[in-house]
């Protein structure tokens, strides 16, 4: 008998009728003899709405508040699920973050996890009920407020609690397949990767690809938690995220991974800045005290006869009024001459541990996007990514063709099964 943690994403239980469908499938699961404990999204796109409508009645929100609004979505669908439970002839008990134990810090809408003490989800599993646990929330150690883990946080909901409850697998249900090479929504011909390392996942995660929250990769790397993403909607095998890449296998590793495009960054110049020693630092150091999150950085060479040169490096869109206001208010300090922002651009990333030893890959990206008139603005490397900084309204044209100059290109169309993918 295995403990399964099984997570069901707001796509899978968007309405009665998927509700039941979920809770068919969880008491199949016990009738195969293992123990599960579930966790919930909201139904739909239930949290967007929330935001929204919260958008409506007070353009600044207090964070708490937020919070409290946006765990709602998770409390209706976790009972409802018991219920569906129940009518299957399976005890079912539902559970908020806090009475489930996940204990976090007091950063509201952005909550990291200090510790999970699930002795009811236990005390439940014992007694033979399934344990539902309502995703992406849990209540502050220190003021005993209520929390959120920050959006797509179900995910790591469910890995902490297969990490505290030494689940053998956590199974992460959404509404495609598995992890593609890129997003099916996007790029139609994406192919369904069988296996992934958890170094690949988070590189994928990291650069954009939603299908996992990018904590809960960390999560179940750092806890060796065995991922299974699948569908709620079909039966069939997904992608395994674990240390190994190819479990058992004997085939050399693909590549590439895949391709993403992320439109969520901004980018900022500072124009004319000195070019002496002690610049970057005061310029980055004055946008960390501000919390600002930075991403790529390119300095152009300095002309010889101003001795002055610009710096441009992109920040989360969400941090761009703070970056700007911190930027100008070092002005006089740093001594550039003014400031310039974007937010027309997206981040385009290809991602595989075998470009560790294969010469060319970046000869292939950067040709692929040439033959498709795509400027590249921006450029950054890992070692197993590279990424670039483009327009956005070619974001989707250069995945597609970075895509099939790979040979990443599936004989068939991905299915999405559900989902407004918003
Ligand atoms: P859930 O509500 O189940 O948590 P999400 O919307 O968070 O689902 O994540 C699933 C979505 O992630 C898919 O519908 C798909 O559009 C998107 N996605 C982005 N990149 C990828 C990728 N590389 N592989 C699979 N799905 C991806
Ligand atoms: N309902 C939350 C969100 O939409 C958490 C999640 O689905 O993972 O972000
Ligand atoms: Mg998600």
């Amino acid at each position: 008998m295995t403990l399964i943690v099984q997570k069901f994403g707001g796509s899978s239980v968007s309405d009665a009728a998927s509700i039941k469908r979920v809770a068919r499938r969880i008491a199949e699961t016990r009738r195969q003899g293992h123990e599960v404990v579930v966790v919930v999204s909201a139904m739909g796109d239930t949290t967007d709405d929330l935001v929204d409508l919260a958008q409506q009645v007070s353009p600044q929100p207090p964070g708490r508040e937020m919070d409290m609004l946006l765990t709602a979505g998770e409390r209706i669908s976790m009972a409802l699920l018991a219920m569906a439970i129940h009518d299957n002839g399976f005890e079912a008990r539902s559970y908020t973050g806090s009475q489930a134990g996940l204990l976090t810090d007091s950063t509201h809408g952005q909550a990291r996890i200090i510790n999970v003490t699930p002795g009811r989800i236990q005390q439940a599993l014992d007694e033979g009920a399934v344990p539902i646990v309502a995703g992406f929330q849990g209540v502050s150690y220190e003021s005993k407020d209520i929390t959120t883990l920050g959006r797509g946080g179900s995910d790591t909901t469910a890995v902490a609690l297969a990490a505290a409850l030494d689940a053998g697998v956590c199974e992460i249900y959404t509404d495609v397949d598995g992890v593609f090479t890129a997003d099916p929504r996007v790029v139609g011909r994406a192919s369904k990767v069988p296996s992934l390392s958890y170094e690949e996942m988070l590189e994928l995660a990291a650069v954009g690809a939603k299908v996992l929250h990018l904590r809960c990769v960390e999560y179940a790397r750092r806890y060796e938690i065995p991922l299974h993403v699948r569908s709620t909607f079909s039966a069939s095998e997904g992608t395994w995220v674990s240390s190994e890449r190819n479990p058992g296998g004997h085939m050399e590793q693909p590549i590439i991974s895949g391709v993403t495009a992320d439109l969520n960054d901004a980018k900022i110049t500072i124009i004319a800045v000195p070019d002496e020693p002690g610049v970057a630092a005061s310029i980055f150091q004055a946008l960390a005290d501000a919390g600002v999150n930075i991403d790529m950085i390119v300095q152009n060479v300095s002309e010889a006869d101003t001795r002055r040169t610009d710096v441009t490096f992109t920040c989360p869109k969400g941090d761009l009024g703070r970056a700007m206001q911190a930027l100008l208010d070092a002005q006089e300090r740093i001594a550039f001459a003014s400031l310039a922002s974007d937010e027309d651009v997206a981040k385009l990333s290809l991602v595989g541990a075998g470009m560790r030893s294969n010469p060319g890959v970046s000869a292939t990206f950067f040709r692929a996007l040439a033959d498709s008139g795509v400027n590249v603005e921006m450029i950054s490397t890992s070692e197993i990514r590279i990424s670039v900084v483009t327009r956005t309204e070619r974001a989707e044209d250069a995945l597609r063709a970075v895509h099939t100059a790979f040979g990443l290109d599936a004989d068939g169309e991905a299915v999405v099964y559900a989902g407004t993918g918003r």
